[in-house]
């Protein structure tokens, strides 16, 4: 094998964006990257049943756009060629917020880009697969992990084809990017290990999302809107964000009796009940496309593979499968695509060792927590200002919702802690630049005005 080379068989189980992107990540350290995914996979971006969430709004965060594009480079321009609708931080979408209708309108300087969620995995799936080493195969579910007769590795996945007929492909590595982590978890169990501890916010959240051509007179102050209730009073919100296609796309949230309606008079008055007009004006004469889609999302769940004794050789569970974040905060691709970066990285550097492969899982699990402890935080915060949220809330909570709603104000007013918040919130910096001294002074001052 070739000093980077790791293994040389390596298997991927799905192909959403956690999958491909991990595939991407893997094809310079083995020979050949085989990528399972139950699905048929169509030869053009659109819907598929693996991953229903598709049927919702997509934000891509400048944090996942940078390392997509990390991983694919040039995959901005990949989106424009798919038809993405450029969208300048600050400026393109208009941000309403009890206080604020509109947030400050300002040019951030940082660039995303909106576009489905099939374009987007379908630019992400184009670009895995013109690497030469990653084979995508779809119609094969995976059905269990292939144990080591020790248990202490996994050897090998076994999975169906279309016709039922079941095969076994032998593997130095298995990464688990099916969403559940059901392969893993059954693993674990098998192997005779202990399930591992999980943190949940159980968040109850219904989501409808319904599609419309933007009309010609589509007003041209704005490309998107994002409007937030009053928490915890009412929990309805809505982000409305272009498609390519000259497409609009509406997703509502709501949380438990809050959730919204999928029948098509309910979905437009509950648009109508918004907090305000923006969105109910935009789209009331507009066509729609398609039929209102829904989704619940009853938890936020961050499993710790970490905590697991003697974590298998071999076996490494990535996106979804490790942590599903509440939606509403945009997170998950970006974190998913992230890990793939952590993944390579970590991989070019234990290539230089003696058996990389037993140390990867603790090296591995060690980035993803300071990886996902911004993400986490900044969604499990806000979660918790609704009472019927369940989970163990911080125990200064008040505290920090009064630190949040400080340096919201600052940041209404002065640009640079404007896009700094911004940059935190697109996961290009940590939460821990709000704890700089000065930053720090400024926002206790202000939490002393309220
Ligand atoms: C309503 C909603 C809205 C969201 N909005 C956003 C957003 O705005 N921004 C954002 O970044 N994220 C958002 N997310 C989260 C985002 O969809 C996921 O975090 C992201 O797609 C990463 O998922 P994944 O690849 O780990 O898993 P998934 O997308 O679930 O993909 C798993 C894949 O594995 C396949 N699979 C499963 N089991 C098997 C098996 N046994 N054998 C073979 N294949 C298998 C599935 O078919 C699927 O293709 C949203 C989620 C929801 C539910």
């Amino acid at each position: 094998m070739t000093a980077s080379l790791v293994g040389r068989q390596a298997v991927v189980i799905g192909a959403g964006i956690s999958g491909l992107a991990a595939a991407r990540a893997l094809a310079g350290h083995f020979e050949q990257v085989t990528v399972l995914e139950r699905d048929s996979l169509p030869v053009q971006a659109c819907e598929r049943a693996g991953t229903p969430q598709a049927r919702h709004v997509h934000a891509l965060l400048a944090g996942g756009l940078k390392a997509l594009a990390g991983l694919f480079p040039g995959f901005e321009d990949d989106l424009v060629r798919a038809g993405a609708v450029p969208l300048r931080a600050g400026l393109d979408i208009r941000l309403e917020r009890p206080g604020f209708d509109p947030f400050p309108v300002r040019d951030l300087g940082l660039l995303t880009y909106a576009v489905s969620r099939p374009a987007i995995e379908f630019a992400v799936r184009l670009r895995t697969t013109e690497q030469g080493k990653v084979q995508l195969q779809p119609q094969c579910r995976v059905i269990g992990i292939v144990s080591s007769a020790d248990g202490a590795a996994a050897v090998g996945v076994r999975w169906e084809d279309a016709y039922g007929a079941a095969h076994m492909l032998p593997t130095d590595l298995v990464i688990d990017a099916s969403g559940r982590a059901v392969p893993t978890l059954a693993f674990l169990q098998s192997t005779g290990r202990a399930a591992p501890g999980e943190t949940s916010i159980g968040v109850d959240i219904g989501y409808a999302s319904a599609t419309y051509e933007i009309p010609e007179h589509a007003p041209s102050d704005w490309k998107g809107v994002m409007t937030f209730p009053i928490a915890p009073q009412s929990s309805r919100g809505a982000l409305m964000l272009p498609l390519e296609g000259r497409r609009w796309m509406v997703s509502l949230g709501g949380r438990g009796a809050d959730k919204p309606p999928s029948d098509d008079t309910g979905f437009l008055d509950c648009v109508r009940q918004l907090r305000t007009p923006t969105i109910y004006n935009a789209i009331r004469d507009a066509k729609r496309i398609g039929n209102v889609a829904r989704y619940a999302f009853p938890q936020s769940v961050r499993r710790h593979f970490e905590h697991v004794r003697a974590f298998p050789r071999g076996l490494l569970p990535i996106g979804d499968a490790v942590c599903r974040f509440n939606p509403v905060y945009g997170q998950g691709m970006s974190v998913a695509a992230q890990e793939a970066v952590a993944l390579r990285d970590l991989l070019t550097r234990l290539a230089r060792r003696s058996d990389p492969l037993a140390k990867l899982a603790p090296a591995f699990f060690a980035e993803l927590q300071s990886l996902l402890e911004a993400p986490w935080a900044l969604a499990a915060i806000p979660d918790f200002v609704f009472p019927e949220t369940i989970g163990r809330r911080p125990p200064d909570l008040k505290r920090h919702l009064k630190f949040a709603a400080a340096l919201m104000r600052l940041a209404a007013r002065e640009p640079a802690v404007h896009k700094l918040t911004v940059e935190v919130q697109h996961l290009l910096k940590p939460r821990s630049v709000y704890r700089r001294p000065l930053l720090m002074a400024r926002v206790l001052m202000e939490m002393m005005r309220d």
